[in-house]
């Protein structure tokens, strides 16, 4: 019998979790939720009110203000979900350096998470969830049915990730695509509350020699498995 599952998928930086997750959530007919845009919106309103510069975060400032913010994610007719911080679009802002650069220590603030993990529970409620993320198996969804911790080596996550920023037209070195990486990697991984770290009922995934689409195959098998669907029945 089919059965709607939650899937949650964690793991480092740049590693393809948010287009293995969209194209998963797409064939299944479930609902993607990015909660790092989540994060990242969050960061953007701590900048745009001079809460965060560069690395430094004013905490008690940003946790004073927090009921002020407003994150929605809003799926557009093609599928494709976009980011509203206070009614505005800001998808294309919140991706930037800018807001890369001072997340992870936003992200960091207990209050900050615990706002927003409300939000992302009360969207898996119904099942039929794809969420990506860092604490979404261990925290979010403890009992989501599938949870893949995904990872690749830092040298192939900058390259993708270098990649994509010069086909937005952002260019940077690589060395300061990949020292980004690990700054948030290493942050995200030894902050107090809800770390990075692989729960030990996931599977992991290392894709450092896959490409996208072979990843997102070889999570559907799973996925399907654990929906009760034969796994021989197409992609
Ligand atoms: O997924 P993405 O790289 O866009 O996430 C940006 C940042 O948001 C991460 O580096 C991390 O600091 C934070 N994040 C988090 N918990 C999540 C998702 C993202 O702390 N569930």
């Amino acid at each position: 019998m089919k059965k709607k599952i939650n899937i949650a998928i964690d793991g480092h930086s740049a590693c393809g979790k948010s287009t293995v997750a969209r194209m998963l959530a797409s064939s299944l007919g479930y609902l993607y939720i990015d909660s790092g845009a989540m994060y990242r919106a969050v960061a953007l309103f701590a900048l745009e009110q001079g809460l965060a510069k560069e690395k430094s975060i004013d905490a008690p400032g940003l946790v004073a203000r927090l009921h002020e913010i407003d994150v929605l994610l809003k799926r557009n007719t093609d599928g494709s979900i976009c980011t509203f911080l206070n009614g505005e679009d800001v998808e294309e802002s919140i991706r930037t350096m800018r807001v890369s650069s001072v997340v992870s220590p936003v992200s960091a603030i207990p209050e900050v998470r615990t706002k927003l993990v409300e939000l992302q529970r009360a969207m898996g409620k119904e099942k039929g969830v794809v969420m990506d993320g860092r604490d979404i198996g261990t925290v979010v969804f403890p009992s989501a049915e599938l949870k893949v911790f995904l990872t690749a080596n830092i040298a192939e996550r900058g390259r993708r990730r270098w990649v994509e920023l010069e086909s937005k037209g952002v260019h940077m070195t690589m060395n300061e695509v990949v020292q980004n990486l690990s700054d948030r990697d290493l942050i995200d991984s030894t902050r107090k509350v809800s770390p990075l770290r692989q729960s030990e009922d996931a599977i992991l995934v290392d894709n450092s020699s896959m490409d996208a689409l072979q990843t997102y195959q070889y999570i559907k098998k799973m996925a399907k498995v654990l929906k009760g669907e034969d796994s021989e029945t197409g992609a």
